[in-house]
């Protein structure tokens, strides 16, 4: 029988004690009933759903730590591009398959279950597609089950370097492709690796600038008649170039041109809004849609701070992405999130649900719901029809010893005294982290050496 009973765990109502959990040979959760007798196996700890992560570029892990040098007297995301590029250039599918499996292994030890791949890595060095155009994401996709994290593939379609249909630029020769090219793709991805639980496509227009507002149009068509479901996330408006470029070229800053023009609703994610006026916040927040927030990689790219606080308070959807994976950590995104806010309003305790309410538990909850809407999978939490992905904190974790409920959540997110807390993680039914441990940690952290160092040379 594929079942536990978790000492207390955080359900849809609330956290409850003695939870039985019951899942089936898919990984679904099948019954989840607190207080229960039964006589399954015990996990002591505190059990928490599982994040799904919605914004990855996988490769880019491999250059965490490469960047922080100043290359440029007014060093940017501009400057950070150009070395982004020069790098990506170099690597070969066995490379990204490679540094997937590292990354997807240290996502699971750090508390996400999921992830949401915004791919544009597609063809050879030269920009030529391999045999298999979607040879770089059979590698992810592989990856993404020996690492045994559930995955939401989105291959980016990207034709231009500017708003105006610009041409790209060499560096970005191997992103370069069509809507037939993407539906063409999703066609042969879905024949050779069919979606399930823990795999689901959608598409990724990279953004205003690299798409014209004829080809989004095209490929939106295109994929209603293949999925009408199927998630859609764009990067949006990172930079105030970008907007600043956007108004000249399109009338409109890119939030409020984009909701003009597409239908936007809970199948779009929008990755990086951090450039909106209130009203653009308020009508995302009326959409319906996923704000794709990426704290470490936005801080880190300085491209400036998400109106958090209004669009909170308009009830908008969100959740979090590791984007260019300086940090795996779930706890550090949501953290630095709040930070933001604080940081920008100087006051305390700016994302919380109301008075007296726990702002851990209100990151907590929304990242979880956001990141499910904006997965397109069953991975919203421990309900019976959801996917059984969860993650045991240690009770004899220094940070969660005496606390309960959402102080848990609050000691989780805003404290980090040595090791994670994140003890044990389970996706899809499986365990696949014990005791800190992932089964193919070792192997793969040699094979990510080897790649590094091949890398580096
Ligand atoms: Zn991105």
């Amino acid at each position: 029988m594929k079942q536990l009973i978790a000492d207390r765990a955080l359900l849809p109502g609330g956290w409850r004690n003695n939870v039985l959990l019951e899942w089936d040979d898919h990984g679904i959760l099948t019954r989840v009933r607190p207080d229960s007798d039964a006589a399954a196996v015990a996990v002591a700890g505190t059990v928490l759903p599982g994040i799904a992560n919605l914004h990855s570029h996988a490769f880019q892990r491999a250059m965490a730590g490469l960047t922080e040098y100043r290359s440029d007297p007014k060093d940017s995301f501009w400057s950070w591009r150009t070395l982004m590029y020069k790098f990506a250039g170099k690597l070969s599918p066995a490379d990204l398959k490679a540094i997937a499996l590292q990354l997807y292994i240290e996502m699971l030890q750090a508390g996400y279950t999921s992830v949401c791949e915004f791919h544009y890595l597609h063809h050879d060095a030269d920009g030529k597609p391999y045999a298999d155009p979607a040879e770089n994401m059979v590698c992810l996709i592989e990856a993404a089950q020996e690492a045994g994290i559930g995955l939401t593939l989105l291959p980016v379609m990207y034709q231009y370097s500017g708003f105006g249909a610009q041409a790209p630029h060499i560096g970005q020769a191997r992103f370069v492709n069509s809507p037939e090219w993407i539906i063409g793709a999703l066609q042969a991805l879905q024949a050779a690796h069919p979606q399930h639980a823990g795999l689901r496509y959608g598409v990724a227009p990279h953004s205003l600038r690299a798409v014209s507002p004829q080809s989004l149009q095209q490929l939106l068509t295109l994929l209603r008649q293949w999925d009408a479901q199927a998630p859609v996330h764009i990067h949006i408006a990172e930079q105030e170039k970008e907007v600043e470029d956007c108004v000249a070229a399109l009338g409109a800053r890119p939030v409020a041109w984009l909701l003009e023009h597409a239908e936007v609703d809970r199948r779009w994610c929008l990755v990086h809004a951090t450039h909106m006026t209130t009203a653009e916040t308020e009508k995302l927040a009326r959409s319906g849609a996923v704000a794709g927030i990426c704290p470490t990689t936005e801080a880190n790219l300085g491209d400036g701070i998400f109106n958090g606080v209004a669009y909170a308070g308009a009830q908008g959807t969100w959740g979090i992405g590791s984007d260019s994976h300086i940090s795996t950590s779930v706890s550090e995104e949501l953290r630095l999130y709040e930070y933001s806010q604080r940081l920008l309003h100087r006051q305390r305790n700016m994302l919380a649900g109301g008075e007296g309410a726990s702002v851990g538990g209100y990151l907590y909850r929304q990242a979880l719901r956001g990141g499910a809407i904006a997965s397109g999978r069953q991975v919203a939490g421990l309900e019976t029809g959801q996917r059984a992905d969860l993650l045991v904190l240690d009770p004899q974790h220094a940070d969660l010893g005496g606390k309960h409920g959402d102080q848990l959540l609050d000691s989780f997110v805003f404290c980090q005294h040595g090791q994670t807390p994140v003890r044990d993680v389970m996706a899809g039914g499986h365990w696949v982290v014990r005791d800190h441990k992932h089964g193919r940690q070792e192997q793969s952290a040699a094979a990510y050496a080897r790649t590094m160092k091949k890398l580096l040379d």
